[in-house]
């Protein structure tokens, strides 16, 4: 309750790093030799056909960054990753996996910081993934540099990087703490074109500290046209949730509300419109934005649906909606 009262004067200033770790609840234990989650999925790429992907999400060091709204800290180490771990983890995944044609590592942070992966395991890692088309990590822009061609000219297939650019909301973006602004991503994405790799861009519907819906609607569509004007062959749209301790204090504060999954579908839509690239939608944890057991599944499948077809499915009607 303390910390409640207090937190409207920390508003005034930027949330500190500090701040927001005080606030966390304890971290999940993890085993840094086995990656925390793996699945198959199907996923439709750049050029229109659906794959199959294996996506092994990575147990590592936790992301230098601490972003406002970031809960992937609780599946990380605070110690730098052995050598070697991350290969032991990808042979533990990929054992149980079956074959894909695209590879997802995902390491709640950066590929590219030296800490969370090794540079010395670049090499054993592409080799693991010799076999696969294309490889798809994710990374802060302000970790762009010429390391990345290292590793793209050890890959068999080709290179893609995920990026958050969040919003481009200009008051909003400075205060998620992420060390990034519009012209860092724009900058940081021409390099990876240069280089002759692709960029997803993840955009968050409901940044905290933007708390209209109407504005939460035009921010994301506008973020995501940001992104596609960057250059970014894919936007990954992401309803922003509470529970890694300061968003539930600014959900407390009303600094943040939730956004209501008849928002997050009519942003879908929108910017599907738009044709300027592949969109999708994230499912997980879907249900926190819904208020209607009766048409959460169907609402769901539609979604998911979309995000392998890319085209706009018919809206599932519901009493909830009327
Ligand atoms: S850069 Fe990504 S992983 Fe790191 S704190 Fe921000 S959102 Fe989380
Ligand atoms: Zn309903």
């Amino acid at each position: 309750m303390e910390r409640r009262k207090e937190l409207p004067k920390i508003l005034k200033i930027e949330l500190s790093n500090q701040f927001i770790e005080s606030l966390r609840p304890p971290k999940e234990e993890v085993d840094v030799q086995k990656p925390y989650l793996f699945l198959h999925e199907r996923e439709v790429q750049k050029s229109g056909e659906i794959e199959a992907v294996n996506t092994i999400f990575l147990t590592n060091k936790e992301c230098p960054f601490k972003c406002t709204m970031c809960d992937l800290w609780r599946h990380t180490t605070d110690e730098p990753t052995p050598e070697g771990a991350i290969t032991e983890q990808i042979t533990y995944a990929l054992e149980r996996l079956p074959d894909a044609t695209v590879a997802k590592l995902y390491n709640s942070g950066n590929f590219f910081d030296g800490k969370a992966i090794p540079r010395k395991d670049y090499l054993a890692i592409s080799q693991q993934l010799a076999e696969y088309n294309h490889v798809i990590v994710e990374n802060h822009p302000k970790l762009t540099g010429t390391y990345i061609h290292n590793f793209r000219d050890m890959l068999n297939g080709t290179f893609e990087i995920a990026m958050g650019l969040e919003t481009v909301h200009p008051r909003v973006l400075p205060k998620l703490n992420k060390q990034i602004t519009t012209d860092l991503f724009r900058e940081s994405t021409e390099f990876l074109l240069k280089a002759d790799v692709d960029v997803r861009a993840f955009i968050l519907l409901n940044p905290p500290f933007l708390t209209d819906e109407i504005e939460n609607i035009e921010w994301c569509l506008k973020s995501v046209e940001f992104a596609f004007a960057a250059g970014v062959t894919a936007c990954s749209i992401i309803p922003t949730r509470a529970g890694n301790g300061i968003m539930d204090q600014l959900e407390a504060s009303g600094d943040y509300v939730k956004p209501r999954l008849e928002a997050l579908e009519f942003v879908f839509d929108e910017a599907l419109k738009l044709k300027k690239g592949r969109v999708f939608c994230d499912v997980w944890d879907l249900q926190k934005f819904s208020d209607c057991n009766s048409c959460f599944e169907q609402r769901k499948n539609r979604i998911e649906q979309m995000n392998l077809t890319q085209t706009i499915l018919p809206r599932i009607e519901c009493s909830c909606r009327k």
